[in-house]
């Protein structure tokens, strides 16, 4: 028996659902009979999950969302709401690594960019779902990062590390905000994790100026020797997102095999 029965039944919806942290932690919902709206940019992304889950004898929906959009992130919450009547679990995981380059080289629209998919996107899907999450409570999971939390050798990743450092500022506050209607607030920080993250990412030549090199001759994985599943992390977000977490509110976890320590 599933030590997750209890999650039967709720619905949770997944932004960035369509690929790697996203889609594996929708299936692993799905999995323990939560009903899932896939949220995505990318629409076939998303209707692609669906069917998997579908495949599999689980419920979900897609929803074309850009999450640094307003009005789609509430018409996209409504849409899940509307077709189950509830809502209990939001994970707001979608983001992108935006362009790499130096701070005198990054221009206001590439920074703005990054801020709006990753820190905008992850304040618009909250407060969109706090109306439906505190009729009855509910878990929220952001994603952040090891980057501009406990690593800052991400070369070129000044907007980047921003977001993923104040969305852990911002579960915090909202973990408090929220905990008087028994919503719990908080975030994982993954490690390198194999997904297809290198698709939204714009590495520009001139990384290479302020690049610092670092050397690790056995490699810079002690745990595993290679980067992270999905499937690692949709572990760790079911946890949270479950009431087997029910005292943890406010915290930040970091699931990096210990890559961070070294
Ligand atoms: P991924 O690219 O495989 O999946 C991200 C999904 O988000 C994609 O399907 C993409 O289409 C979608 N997306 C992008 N912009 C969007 C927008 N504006 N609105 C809605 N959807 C959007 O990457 P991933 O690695 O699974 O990334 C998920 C999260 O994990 C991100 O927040 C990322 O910063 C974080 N993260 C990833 C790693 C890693 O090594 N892969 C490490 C630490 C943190």
């Amino acid at each position: 028996m599933s030590i997750y029965q209890k999650e039967a039944g709720k619905v949770a919806v997944v932004t960035g659902g369509g690929s790697g942290i996203g889609r594996a932690s929708a299936l692993a919902f799905s999995k323990e009979g939560m009903k899932v709206c896939v949220m995505d940019i990318k629409e076939e992304r998303a209707e692609e999950v669906v069917q998997e889950i579908g495949n599999t004898g689980g419920e979900a929906i897609a929803c074309e969302v850009d999450v640094s959009d307003p009005s789609e992130v509430q018409r996209g919450i409504e849409k899940a709401v509307q077709k189950w009547g509830r809502m209990d679990v939001l994970f707001a995981n979608a983001g992108i690594n935006g362009t790499l380059a130096p701070i005198e080289k990054l221009s206001l629209e590439e920074w703005n960019t990054t801020i709006s998919t990753n820190l905008n996107g992850t304040f618009l899907t909250v407060k969109h779902a706090i109306p439906y999450l505190k009729k009855a409570g509910g878990s929220i999971v952001i994603t952040s990062s090891i980057n501009g939390n406990r690593a800052f050798h991400g070369f070129g990743m000044a907007a980047y590390s921003s977001t993923k450092a104040a969305q852990v500022a911002f579960m915090k506050m909202a973990a408090l905000e929220l905990a008087r209607y028994k919503i719990r607030v908080n975030a994982i920080c993954p490690g390198a994790i194999k997904t297809n993250i290198g698709q939204n990412t714009n590495a520009t030549e001139a990384v290479k100026e302020i690049a610092i090199p670092v050397d690790y001759p056995e490699g810079d994985q002690p745990l595993e020797h290679k980067p992270g599943e999905p499937k690692q992390v949709a572990d760790l977000v079911l946890f949270l997102a479950s009431e087997r977490s029910s005292h943890i509110s406010g915290t930040e976890i970091y699931i990096d095999g210990a890559e961070t320590l070294l």
